[in-house]
């Protein structure tokens, strides 16, 4: 009996991470909008620790978002041309922004 109450407290388990997991994995997008930057990317999984891979860059100030390069807007016209971006500092934040909704997903915080 007790087996059984922990196989199903394990499976419930596993189900409560894998749905945590799925809402966290919408969490994929962010926009600057007073900058004009909108940031794209996709979450996985580390040991249940949610990381970021995939990460792409806008510059939402032109009719179509356009991707940016580390130089910055790749429009010589543009306000964001010429604004290199840091992909290792702009990774570190998705993932903390990550670890902070997965917390509060998961009842921690
Ligand atoms: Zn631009």
């Amino acid at each position: 009996m007790i087996r059984k109450i922990q196989r199903a407290f394990s499976k419930n388990e596993n189900f409560f991470q894998l749905s945590s997991q799925q809402k966290l994995r919408e969490f994929n997008r962010s926009e600057d909008t007073k900058n004009g930057y909108l940031f794209k990317w996709t979450v996985w999984f580390d040991h249940d620790r949610p990381r970021a891979t995939d990460i792409e860059c806008y510059c939402t100030k032109h009719p179509i978002p356009l991707k940016l390069d580390f130089d910055g807007c790749t429009d010589s016209r543009c306000e964001n041309a010429g604004k290199s971006i840091n992909f290792d500092r702009l990774e570190l934040n998705i993932e903390s922004n990550l670890e902070h909704k997965y917390d509060i997903i998961k009842g921690i915080k």
